[in-house]
């Protein structure tokens, strides 16, 4: 029997090559609207996010009541920090349900990777923000499509994870966003979608036990290794510390493969059925990544191993741009993807034109997302000042803000937003410079997140932090008549994970030698001193190695002053920096360390907030 004639596009199937182009043109206009004029944009987010919150208790305090208007929100809402927050965020957090910052209820707490006395800030959210966080994700493939086409034909090999969550006090759950985001139907029960298509079945992502998960989505990778198209991790950290899992593991995983037969260190039941749902004895397979694998040099890995893959999708703009040169290496010049901008407080925008270098990746911010405003930053020699915390800003500065709209081509600004989840004109913390244009939209780099000296995964240490922390370990120095002279730090990202090292030049009385332990307390307890983020990154996520401290020689920290000057630096307002990333001066500090030491063992990590005890 002859064929029935086929349709030009087969209008039974939801996602056909028709619908799939109609949507993502329809993604893509979307994207001409907003940025077409992002100013009457950004004033009706604003008057939805007054009208929606005209009765809450925060912007009556302030004098606002009632509809209003911009100018009117600038003059009586103060521009804040977390720390103006943090008294309304413990009301909630005890289970104040009254309409302190939102009219709609606070459905959970999203806990940032930001900290605030050595604790993830918690950043109140309300339902209907997943919806305009499933918006911004919805954008980013109809941009990608745009430049690969054909990603639709085959899988995204994620590795995406969740982590641990804890209730307050009042009863509301304390998580990440992403955890949110992957526990929500909004991810588990995605429509099919060529799009979300990905080789990490969802229980392996909702495995709460990292090492399972990891095992898991990496097996299932592997299975599928001829339909990969991209791969990828939210932070390039994640991704590399996947392929150091493969490196680890490959001669499980290949076993499991040859024979089908899944490895008992998975043992949540869901998560082997559905492993078990494309595990299949493939010997063929099993070999070929065995030969790969066991070649001496791992040099372009993941183009040997999936070999269909068109690019890395993770983030290396900020403080990642440090794994940039691994990247490489392990993908042999793939291109490196930064889609996305996005914090706790608010998703922000994406990046439209994905392939160029990580050095030009700037983000057009959608403006409907929320109410942006831009305080200038003025450098001070080209460095923004980092020991002092974010104070209160006076009249004047609050007037410097500006708008979306105008924002100047080349300057630095600091990121304010109003959400509808309930923040208003709250200084996100992250430094940003425009770089040009998409219709009348700007478009940022992200220059640096203010007061980080040190991270290595989601943590971000600051130098006040890291003092202290260093002033809690000298402690351990006192019975051996000895003083720290200086002492200065650098993330070491040359090992996986990466790890924070501490150069200590130490002003020494011969006589009472020190043993090796003292300096490994040395090091735990600046561990122990260190924010919950830092904690659970070595703890639970493994995803940083134990700290390592490395004494120099006498006499190290002068060269590196005259190193300093002779770059340039004044030899009256000379400081030693407290973090050092310019190879050079690490260079220097390495060659003259006389011997180093290891935190023998992970510092203490719970769960939760420490004010809040044991609530699980
Ligand atoms: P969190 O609040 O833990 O979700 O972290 C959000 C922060 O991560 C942002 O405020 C930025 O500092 C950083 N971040 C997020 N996306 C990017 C990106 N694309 N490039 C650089 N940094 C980013």
């Amino acid at each position: 029997m002859p064929e029935a004639p086929k349709l030009p596009h087969d209008l039974s199937n939801p996602m056909n090559d028709y619908s799939l182009t109609q949507k993502n043109k329809n993604k893509l206009q979307f994207i001409e609207d907003v940025t077409s004029n992002p100013d009457q944009v950004q004033q009706r987010v604003l008057s939805e996010i007054l009208t929606q919150n005209a009765a809450v208790e925060y912007l009556n305090r302030h004098g606002l009541s009632g509809p209003t208007d911009r100018d009117m929100f600038k003059k009586l809402i103060p521009v804040i920090t977390y720390d103006d927050l943090q008294p309304d965020i413990t009301r909630i957090a005890n289970g104040d349900k009254s309409h302190i910052l939102s009219s709609r209820p606070i459905s959970e707490f999203l806990t940032s990777s930001g900290t605030s006395g050595g604790e993830r800030k918690l950043m109140p959210t309300t339902e209907d923000e997943l919806e305009r966080r499933s918006l911004l994700y919805s954008l980013l493939m109809p941009v990608m499509s745009q430049f690969v086409p054909g990603l639709d034909k085959g899988k995204g090999m994620y590795f995406l994870f969740i982590k641990s969550e804890s209730k307050t006090p009042g009863g509301l759950v304390a998580r990440p966003v992403l955890t949110s985001y992957y526990k929500s139907s909004h991810f588990k029960q995605r429509p099919y979608d060529p799009y979300t298509n990905y080789t990490s079945p969802n229980e392996t992502i909702l495995c709460p036990d990292s090492y399972q998960s990891m095992y898991s989505q990496m097996l299932c990778g592997l299975c599928l290794n001829k339909e990969v198209l991209r791969v990828g991790a939210v932070f390039a950290s994640g991704f590399i510390r996947a392929i150091r899992f493969l490196e680890k593991n490959w001669s499980d995983l290949c076993h499991d493969i040859r024979t089908g037969v899944l490895n008992p260190v998975v043992t949540d039941p869901s998560v082997r059925e559905a492993v078990m749902r494309v595990l299949k004895p493939d010997p063929k397979l099993a070999d070929f990544i065995e030969f790969e694998c066991s070649k001496k040099s791992w040099q372009g890995i993941i183009t040997r191993v999936w070999p269909n893959t068109k690019y890395i999708d993770v983030i290396v703009t900020g403080t990642m741009s440090q794994y940039i040169p691994t990247l490489d290496y392990y993908g042999n010049g793939l291109p490196l993807v930064c889609t996305m901008y996005a914090s706790s407080e608010c998703y922000f925008g994406v990046n439209l034109n994905p392939l160029c270098k990580p050095s030009e990746v700037s983000y057009t911010l959608i403006p409907t997302m929320g109410y942006f405003e831009f305080l200038p930053v003025h450098r001070n020699n080209g460095v923004t000042s980092s020991i002092s915390m974010p104070k209160s800003l006076n009249e004047k500065e609050q007037q410097e803000l500006v708008d979306l709209a105008d924002v100047k081509l080349g300057q630095e600004y600091e990121l304010v937003v109003t959400t509808y989840a309930g923040l208003y004109r709250y200084r996100v913390g992250d430094v940003l410079r425009v770089a040009g244009f998409k219709n009348k939209a700007p478009q940022f780099n992200f220059i640096c997140r203010k007061n980080v000296a040190l991270s290595i995964d989601s943590d971000k240490t600051d130098e006040v932090e890291l003092h202290k922390a260093v002033e809690n370990a000298v402690t351990h120095l006192m019975p051996f008549d000895v003083t720290l002279t200086e002492y200065t730090s650098f993330a070491d990202t040359t090992t996986i994970p990466g790890h924070y090292v501490i150069f200590w030049e130490l002003s020494l009385n011969e006589a009472t030698p020190i043993p090796p332990s003292v300096f490994e307390d040395c090091c735990l307890a600046i561990e122990e001193s260190l924010n919950s983020v830092y904690r659970q990154g070595r703890a639970s996520d493994k995803s940083i190695g134990p700290l390592e401290i490395k004494i120099v020689e006498n006499g190290t920290f002068d060269k590196l002053m005259d190193y300093a000057i002779s770059l340039g630096a004044s030899i009256n307002q000379y400081k030693t920096p407290r973090c050092v990333k310019f190879a050079p001066i690490v260079e220097l500090l390495n060659s003259r360390v006389v011997s180093n030491y290891f935190s023998p063992k992970c510092p203490k990590w719970v769960p939760g907030h420490k004010q809040w005890g044991n609530v699980n």
